[in-house]
C-alpha cells in the first residue's frame, strides 16, 4: 500500500465473461451486462469455421453503441479455433485470411482485442514455426494496414472520408462520429499461451517470450491460467503464483500482457491439456485463484472468464459474484458462495463423469468443464 504502484489499487481491472453470439453481439453484451460483468469475449462467428459474413456499417454501430450504453470494456474477440498461425501453405493462408476477418470484426463492433492462438509448427521446430508467426502476422499487417508502410505516423485509413467537411475528423478518430466513420485501427492482437502439447508454440511463459520477441512490439500476449496449468505452471497456492507471475514478467513482460483467461483446470498440473473447468471446481482451486486475481501486479488486468456459461442468469450472476469475493481476497467466502451453490442445483463436484455433458463431440464431456476448443458457444446448445 506504500509504493507509487498505489495509484493502480484503486483501478481494479474489469471482469468480463466469453458469452456465446446465437443470438447477436448485442445480446451478449446484455447477458454478460445483467450477470454483472462488465467486459465481454466473443467468437466473431463460428470458432470452428472459415465463413465470415461482413457486417453491416448500421448493426456495427448499434453494436458500438450498445457496448458504450452498458459500459462494457474492454470487448475482445477470441479467433476461431483453427487458425494456425505457424501453419504452411493453404492452411497459412486461411489463417491470414482468418485473422484478418476477425481483425475486421473487431473493427467493427469496437473491439479493443483479439486473441488468438499462438499455433503450432506440426513437427518443424520452434525456430521455424516463429519465423512462420512473424511471416503471416507480417502479411496481415500489411493487408490491414497498408498506410502504416510507407508511413507508420499516418492516422489516415483507405477508406477514410475525403469530402472537406470530413477533413477534420477524418484526421483525428478521437472526434469522429463513431456511427458513421470508419476507426482508426485500435485493436491489438494477442497471442494466447498454449498448455504446451505437441509441437505448439508458447507452451511456456518462456516459449511466449521467445515468440514475442520475434514481433512487433504492438502484438501483446494474452495469458490462460488453465493453459499454465497444463504447461506445468503450479498456480494453486500464493508463493507459487508469484513464481509464475515472476517468470512471465522475465519472459513476457507484464506490460504486454493485454487479457487475462481466468479458468480453473480439470486436468492435473503439467497434464499439457486443455480442459477448462469453472472456479473452485478444479484443479488448481480457489486459493490459487484467489491468490492470482489479489496479484498486486496483475490487479489492473482485464479479466475474461472462459468457464460454461450457466442456464441460469441467476447463478451465472452468482459465479459473478462469487469471483468478485475472491478478487477481493475473500476465499472463505466465495467458497460459501460455491458450496450455496451446488446445493442449490443439480450441479455435481468436479469430475463427475456421469453428470449431463456441456461440450461437443471433442473433450471431457464433464458438466462444469469445458474443452478450451468447445466453449461456450457449444455450452448454449448443451
Ligand atoms: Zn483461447
Ligand atoms: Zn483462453
Amino acid at each position: 500500500m506504500e509504493h507509487d504502484g498505489d495509484r493502480h489499487l484503486g483501478r481494479l481491472g474489469r471482469l468480463g465473461r466469453h458469452v456465446p453470439i446465437a443470438g447477436g453481439v448485442a445480446d451478449a453484451l446484455e447477458r454478460a451486462r445483467a450477470a454483472g460483468y462488465d467486459a465481454v469475449q466473443v467468437f466473431p462467428g463460428n470458432p470452428k469455421g472459415w465463413r465470415h459474413v461482413p457486417m453491416e456499417p448500421e448493426a456495427a454501430a448499434a453494436i458500438r453503441a450498445e457496448a458504450r450504453r452498458l459500459d462494457v470494456r474492454p470487448v475482445v474477440i477470441h479467433a476461431p479455433y483453427i487458425i494456425n498461425l505457424a501453419a504452411e501453405d493453404e492452411l497459412a493462408a486461411n489463417s491470414a485470411r482468418g485473422l484478418a476477418n476477425a481483425l475486421e470484426r473487431a473493427q467493427d463492433i469496437g473491439a479493443a482485442y483479439v486473441v488468438v492462438h499462438a499455433g503450432s509448427s506440426k513437427g518443424a521446430s520452434e525456430e521455424v514455426g516463429i519465423a512462420r508467426v512473424a511471416r503471416l502476422l507480417e502479411g496481415v499487417r500489411d493487408t490491414i494496414f497498408p498506410s502504416s508502410l510507407s508511413s507508420p505516423s499516418s492516422p489516415s485509413s483507405p477508406s477514410s472520408p475525403s469530402s472537406p467537411s470530413d477533413t477534420s475528423t477524418a484526421e483525428s478518430p478521437v472526434g469522429a462520429d463513431m456511427a458513421t466513420a470508419p476507426m482508426a485501427m485500435t485493436t491489438r492482437i494477442l497471442l494466447e499461451n498454449g498448455a504446451g502439447a505437441g509441437s505448439t508454440l508458447a507452451g511456456s511463459p518462456e516459449a511466449l517470450g521467445r515468440l514475442l520477441a520475434a514481433l512487433p512490439g504492438t502484438v501483446g500476449a494474452c495469458i490462460d491460467t488453465a493453459h499454465l496449468w497444463g504447461a506445468g505452471c503450479d498456480l494453486s497456492s500464493a508463493a507459487a503464483v508469484d513464481a509464475v507471475v515472476e517468470r512471465l514478467d522475465r519472459a513476457v513482460g507484464l506490460d504486454r500482457i493485454g487479457v487475462i483467461h481466468l479458468n480453473d483446470s480439470a486436468v492435473p498440473l503439467g497434464s499439457h491439456r486443455d480442459v477448462h473447468a469453472r472456479l473452485g471446481e478444479g484443479t488448481i482451486g480457489l486459493p490459487g485463484l484467489a491468490a492470482w486475481l489479489a496479484h498486486p501486479a496483475l490487479r489492473h488486468h482485464p479479466i475474461i472468464l472462459e468457464t460454461p456459461l450457466e442456464d441460469d442468469p441467476a447463478r451465472e450472476a452468482a459465479r459473478c459474484a462469487m469471483t468478485r469475493q475472491l478478487r477481493e481476497g475473500d476465499v472463505d467466502g466465495a467458497a460459501q458462495a460455491l458450496a450455496a451453490l451446488r446445493e442449490s442445483g443439480d450441479v455435481p463436484g468436479p469430475f463427475d463423469a456421469t453428470a449431463k455433458t456441456v461440450s461437443g463431440s471433442s473433450g471431457r464431456n464433464v458438466r462444469g468443464t469445458v474443452e478450451h476448443r468447445a466453449l461456450p458457444e457449444g455450452n448454449v446448445r448443451g
